[in-house]
């Protein structure tokens, strides 16, 4: 029995919520809040009659923390689950702290205004210290950590599938099959197809951001960063087929790095379409997606902002989107003295996750885990005071709830290795 504070009602969240009401046994209890209660009211009234869950809404302001204390002192949930947007993190980690409750979320801090003198100026230090220049990090959230610790309280940070499921892969990896994991590769590939020229398939502003910055990866103790898309790789996905992927920054690296024991080499690929990248291309050279605000016609616009309301909104390519995912890790290392490979990846059918919690697969991927986060802390499997990433924790549990709850996973040995090269001089292959 628990109690579960849901914010956000987006995307991602109306999976997880979804997911709740199934798991009705843990979940008995929740309530859905954002800023804009008709759309949780909305997902309330869909649910009714399905799912012995009792559901309440809200209307909160993530963004301001006594807003969130004074909704949680009402509600008094066990925890809450944050699958709102990465600019609220802070805020809602302040708010938990203050009431006492744990804490989930799935994606690591975002400043919404990276022209911020004060958010700046510890960006440009962080970037020169660490060697990355991506926007978001988790310096801000591990600077939590003595205060959960203290107050006695868990935080379990990106708990989607990436970060979250591939996380915990990398500890199952370590736990079951390997004595030293040397490298991993992160291979995130969507085999879906919505029909439109361009649409993103979560939050357009968080997404453009990630695929437009500088990309990077972890070697022999430090980061290595790349220009966007500079290296490409072709690769042979069970049950999609063969895809162009890159090399992009991504969130796990960051921790992976920290938490797996002698790790040598950490890298992460996407898979694009041309059409998909070259739309981007043009929006950035137009500058449309610029986050700062600019002039027009006497108004003040933030261009990115602006692009998502004109773009399709994500959550209306679920009837549309056919085909499948595919995201998992390739894992090198020694077991016994001996070397050796291993893949661990799910396969997500776009129109299965419609029928079951109508969205598409990129939704359903992120929020089943989000929800299996949620249930690892309130039945008390993950209830470790701190700060901690999913790598962190037991991943015994985690795999067999992916299992039950619709993502299931594969091991496969001596999978095919990625061969990644220079997409402007395919000659030049990284080691
Ligand atoms: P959406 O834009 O679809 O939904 C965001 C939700 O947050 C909306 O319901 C919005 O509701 C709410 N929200 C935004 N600002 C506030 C605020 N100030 N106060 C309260 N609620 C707020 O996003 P997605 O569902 O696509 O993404 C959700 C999260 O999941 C993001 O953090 C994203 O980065 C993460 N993610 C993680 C992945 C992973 O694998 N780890 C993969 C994909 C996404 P309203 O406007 O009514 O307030």
């Amino acid at each position: 029995m628990s109690r579960l504070l849901i914010i956000g009602c987006g995307g991602v969240a109306s999976v997880a919520i979804r997911k709740c009401c199934q798991n009705d046994e843990v979940f008995t209890e929740i309530c859905i809040a954002s800023r804009t209660k008709s759309k949780c009211d909305a997902l309330k009234d869909k649910l009714a009659g399905k799912t012995k869950t009792v559901i309440t809404t809200a209307k909160v302001d993530a963004d301001n923390v006594e807003e969130l204390k004074t909704l949680i002192n009402s509600y008094k949930p066990d925890a809450v689950l944050n699958v709102a947007l990465p600019y609220q993190d802070l805020t809602i980690m302040d708010a938990c702290l203050a009431c006492k409750v744990d804490y989930i979320d799935t994606a690591n801090y975002e400043c919404e205004d990276t022209e911020d003198p004060e958010w700046r100026a510890i960006y440009e230090k962080r970037c020169k210290e660490k060697g990355f220049t991506a926007y978001f990090d988790y310096s801000w959230q591990w600077a939590y950590r003595e205060r959960f610790k203290e107050a006695g309280l868990t935080a379990i940070l990106g708990s989607g599938f990436d970060p979250g499921v591939t996380s915990v892969y990398s500890a199952y990896a370590l736990k079951h099959y390997f004595d030293e994991i040397h490298t991993i590769d992160i291979l995130d590939c969507n085999g879906g197809d919505h029909g439109y020229p361009f649409a993103t398939n979560f939050n357009p502003e968080i997404n453009l951001r990630e695929v437009s910055a500088n990309g990077s990866y972890w070697e022999n103790g430090h980061w290595v960063e790349t220009e966007p898309m500079e290296w490409r790789a072709q690769y042979n996905f069970d049950q999609v087929g063969e895809k162009d992927m890159y090399l992009l920054h991504h969130e796990e690296i960051e921790s992976l790095a920290e938490n797996i024991p002698g790790i040598k080499r950490i890298r992460f690929f996407m898979t694009f379409g041309q059409s998909y990248l070259t739309h981007m291309k043009c929006l950035e050279n137009v500058g449309m997606l610029r986050t700062d605000e600019v002039d027009f016609n006497g108004n003040k616009i933030v261009p990115i902002q602006f692009l998502k309301a004109l773009l399709p909104d994500p959550a209306s390519l679920g009837p549309r989107t056919v085909g499948k995912t595919n995201i998992g890790c390739i894992f090198t290392g020694v077991k016994d003295g001996k070397e050796k490979t291993i893949y661990i990846y799910n396969v997500c059918d776009h129109q299965e996750c419609y029928k079951e919690v109508e969205s598409q697969a990129i939704s359903y991927t992120t929020g089943v885990p989000a929800m299996i986060g949620a249930m690892m802390v309130v039945s008390g499997q993950w209830k470790k005071a701190g700060v901690y990433n999913l790598e962190e924790m037991d991943p015994d549990p985690y795999m067999d709830a992916l299992n039950k709850f619709g993502l299931p996973w594969k091991v496969v040995e001596n999978p095919e290795l990625v061969d990644c090269y220079k997409t402007n001089e395919p000659s030049v292959h990284m080691n």
